[in-house]
């Protein structure tokens, strides 16, 4: 893991990008370790009276030209409210690098990349990684409506497989649904030893994309979003049960992402 440290830094930008999710750009500070696909940083978005945890978010993007990162974020209680407040030139407390990150795939892998929900941040960012590293990712982007899909440019991104619960975009149905069709359209299904999964969404959806990887004989690498204590690995608030003996891991250090079998589903959904 990549040395943890404090930075104030501004923000450049925090633009609304869909129903409820924002995008924060903020300074990345020049002596910081870069932000790669999987990682997170937490944010301390105390203001006046109200004292909160630090918050997690993964990182969606890291320019190089302007020395920025990126998070996308959604509106949920105190600290995201407090969050789509800011405005440039204010700071904005971070601690980062956090967990460990996505692999790339092996060379002669075909990676599928699914997001759902907040998830869609990492994701979008390890698309962008590896198109930069020319390897051509399938995209599976799902929300509950098209109000909560952001900006998903082709350019950006290749040809993106969007859905939504409601049909109001895309294909009808779950981000894991959409993969399983994805799966059986491409008939690999049954012969999938050179595919392999990365996924970031609600827990219901991550167990029931690693069933499938398991049906398919698929690697599946899953980043959680558990609800987080400390985010350094000292409060064990975030453990999650694993297979094997071990049997516990934490989300924040051992993670966020895993290979999807380590994990024990039962007791997680
Ligand atoms: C490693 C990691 C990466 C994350 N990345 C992102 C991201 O890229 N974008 C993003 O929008 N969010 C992300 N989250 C979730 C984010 O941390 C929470 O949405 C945020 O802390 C909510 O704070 P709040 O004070 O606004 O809401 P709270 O008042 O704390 O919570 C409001 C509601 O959201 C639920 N909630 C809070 N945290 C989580 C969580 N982690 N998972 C599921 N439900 C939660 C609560 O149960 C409650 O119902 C990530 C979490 C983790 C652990």
């Amino acid at each position: 893991m990549p040395s943890v440290a404090r930075y104030l830094t501004p923000v450049l930008s925090n633009r609304s990008v869909a129903d409820d999710f924002y995008e924060l750009q903020l300074h990345w500070p020049p002596e910081a370790a870069i932000p790669r696909p999987g990682l997170f940083l937490t944010i301390r978005s105390a203001d006046g009276s109200v004292r909160l945890l630090r918050r997690p978010f993964a990182f969606s993007r890291y320019d190089r030209e302007d020395n920025s990162a990126r998070i996308i974020y959604k509106l949920r209680g105190t600290a995201t409210t407090q969050l789509a407040a800011k405005r440039p030139f204010d700071t904005i407390d971070i601690l980062a690098p956090l967990g460990t990150g996505f692999p790339l795939p092996e060379p002669d892998t075909r990676p599928i990349l699914v997001a759902g929900g907040i998830g869609v941040g990492p994701i979008l960012f390890l698309a962008r990684t590896l198109i930069a590293h020319a390897t051509e990712p399938r995209v599976i982007v799902g929300a509950r409506t098209a109000g909560g899909l952001p900006p998903l440019p082709a350019e950006e991104y290749g040809e993106v497989i969007a859905c939504t619960e409601d049909g109001s975009y895309g294909h009808r149905g779950t981000a894991v649904e959409a993969l399983s069709s994805y799966l059986e359209t491409t008939s690999i299904s049954n012969n999938s030893g050179e595919s392999v999964l990365y996924l970031c969404g609600p827990e219901p959806m991550l167990a029931a994309a690693h069933r499938l990887a398991i049906e398919c004989g698929i690697t599946a690498y899953v980043a959680l979003e558990q609800t987080m204590g400390c985010a350094i690995g000292a409060c064990m608030g975030c453990a999650v049960r694993v297979r094997g003996p071990e049997k516990y891991a934490r989300v924040c250090t051992e993670g966020p992402v895993f290979d999807s079998r380590t994990i024990d589903w039962r007791t997680t959904t």
